[in-house]
């Protein structure tokens, strides 16, 4: 096959396998030199690009269906964080062999979130060589509501989604041979971006980050770029009940605060719109935790239920290490 009939098959068919993901905005997609498309008034265009590649990003014996899924999650998590309405999306792939099997697989795991999201795909690259994947995804957000990382003020509380740690703890029974339990897997594959969470944020909160390289790490990119300091009261970081399980005799805090791929989002609210984040979490059915607050200085600080600072290592340790 072709380089230009393997892109037709798998890539350029997306749109007419899928007319949910084909788009009114989009002028002119696949087949041309460039795409053209049309930003409605009164938006701003959020752009983003992450790059996978086989072994770091996901582990290589990750099925295709969920090397698509997730190599695009990641991005419309950094969507996410900006409060942006993801709209469209371009692929650079670059591929070891013309396997038919691993394209589809991949394609169908891709197109699910297109699906999802309306998401159409207007362009991108193909090319031969070691298995890495490229995507891009652009999003419309009303014009200066965006969510961004320096807007953190003094006194503001800070929140995360969902539960912290899964994604790690998936990673290391993987890296184990453990197949379970399955969920923390499923999280480290499938993670689930909080697009509309961060929608809903928009005129509520002007401060968020999505957690990709660990909660204590992007909490730190938050308070840096603020130019604030953040104490965390890790004592309500909140567990999901595998996690939990797994650290019974004892809590790694620095694999849990340390370790990556929870595409969580965290953000910062002033504390009298408490009774907000309530409403959202019923209306979202998604945990949202108060787990500390912004103040002046700078760093991020773990402090226990009493107040007092805990030494928790510092990032880059990101493994989890088996339980006693
Ligand atoms: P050019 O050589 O002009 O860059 P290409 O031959 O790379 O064009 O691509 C032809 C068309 O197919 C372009 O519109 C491009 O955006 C699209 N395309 C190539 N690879 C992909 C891909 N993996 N996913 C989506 N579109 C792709
Ligand atoms: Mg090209």
């Amino acid at each position: 096959m072709s380089e230009f009939s393997l892109i037709d098959r798998f890539f350029k068919s997306i749109t007419a396998q899928y007319p949910q993901t084909r788009r009114a905005d989009v002028a002119l997609g696949i087949g041309d030199d460039c795409a053209l498309l049309n930003i409605p008034a009164g938006k701003q265009l959020a752009v983003s690009t992450d790059t996978l590649i086989s072994g770091v990003h996901f582990p290589e014996q990750t099925a295709p269906q969920d090397i698509g899924y997730k190599s695009l999650a990641v991005n419309l998590s950094d969507l996410a964080a900006m409060g942006a309405t993801p709209a469209w999306v371009s692929l650079a792939i670059t591929l070891p062999e013309q396997n038919e099997k691993w394209l589809q697989g991949f394609v169908s795991g891709f197109a699910e979130l297109c699906q999802q999201y309306q998401l159409q795909l207007i362009g991108g690259d193909t090319t031969h060589g070691t298995l890495s994947i490229t995507v891009q995804v652009f999003g419309f957000v009303d014009n200066d509501l965006a969510l961004r990382r320096d807007q953190a003020c003094a006194g503001d509380d800070i929140y995360v989604s969902g539960c912290i740690g899964d994604g790690a703890l998936g990673l290391h029974h993987i890296l184990n041979h453990q197949q379970q339990p399955e969920s923390c897997i499923q999280h480290l594959n499938r993670p689930t971006a909080r697009v509309e969470l961060g929608q809903k944020l928009l005129g509520i909160s002007r401060c968020a980050i999505d957690i990709s390289d660990g909660l204590l790490s992007d909490v730190g990119h938050l308070t840096e770029q603020s130019q604030l300091a953040a104490v965390i009261d890790v004592s309500r970081v909140p567990l999901s009940e595998d996690l939990s399980a797994f650290y019974q005799y004892g809590i790694d805090w620095s694999a849990v605060l340390n370790g990556g791929d929870d595409y969580e989002l965290c953000f910062t609210l002033k504390s009298d719109l408490r009774n907000q984040v309530e409403n959202l979490q019923h209306e979202l059915g998604l945990s949202l935790t108060r787990i500390g607050y912004i103040k002046e200085g700078s760093g991020v600080y773990c402090v226990d239920e009493n107040g007092r600072e805990m030494p928790i290592k510092p990032a880059g340790y990101n493994h989890f290490k088996d339980n006693l």
